[in-house]
């Protein structure tokens, strides 16, 4: 079962059973999320309207870099298509209680070095545009197969005009990855992957300087540094 949450429940965080008596589950904070105490209500599945537990927990500050752009004041920037940021956002807060994924560490995408980490602030002409990367980047050539980096189901696999091809897996269980920029899709919505099976290849379609593979992780639809426990990766240079 699929349940697409509203922007309002962006913030209900299930756990799932694993043991008679024991649940698991990610919780994730947003790097906007402001510092202090939180509570999380988790919820034993993903269409349970009774609350498992409340949760209090301490947000804390973790140290992004910032990366000031100079932008011209009118920006003739790609804008993008109608419906496809609907689609991504639908796509994020996709909660399905199968899981697809293995325990952690995945496999990387592809193999090359990052050259861009998660959670960079992003400053426009020195003014904090309220955005951050909100995934990392790897610096692969143009034609490199990109690889699941675990089990799941594709849930997009089309190309927009800003994304540029667009593969997005649902994992099951708040964890979805996406992937952008590709010059070919190899995978159709609804087709079940493996850890390893191609998604694509990577390009520079959509708003990209050049060829590169831009992916993201997603937990309960708040985008997470997949080097925390999740992959690793090489800084380049
Ligand atoms: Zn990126």
């Amino acid at each position: 079962m699929t349940l697409k949450a509203n922007a309002s429940a962006k913030q209900r965080f299930t756990l799932f059973q694993t043991k008679p008596d024991g649940y698991e589950g990610y919780l994730a904070v947003d790097p906007l999320e402001k510092l202090g105490t939180k509570t999380y209500t988790v919820y034993p599945s993903a269409w349970s309207k009774e609350p498992l537990a409340t949760l209090t927990l301490q947000v804390v500050s973790a140290y992004f870099q910032q990366q000031n752009l100079s932008v011209p004041k009118k920006q003739g920037g790609l804008e993008p298509e109608a419906g496809e940021m609907e689609a991504i956002e639908a796509f994020k807060n996709t909660v399905s209680n199968t899981r697809y994924w293995d325990a952690p560490p995945f496999r990387l995408p592809v193999s090359h070095c990052m050259n861009s980490p998660f959670g960079v602030k992003r400053f426009y002409n020195g003014v904090f545009s309220g955005n951050y990367h909100k995934g990392v980047d790897q610096k692969s050539p143009a034609g490199t197969p990109i690889k699941a980096i675990t089990g799941g189901v594709v849930k997009i696999a089309r190309p927009y005009q800003l994304h540029g091809g667009t593969v997005a897996v649902d994992h099951g269980q708040g964890l979805g990855s996406i992937y952008i920029h590709m010059s070919k899709i190899l995978v159709k919505p609804n087709q079940v992957v493996k850890t390893g099976d191609t998604l694509g290849l990577v390009g520079s379609t959509g708003f990209a300087m050049g060829p590169h593979l831009h992916w993201g992780l997603y937990v309960f639809g708040i985008p997470v540094n997949p080097q925390v426990g999740f992959v690793n990766t090489t800084p380049c240079g």
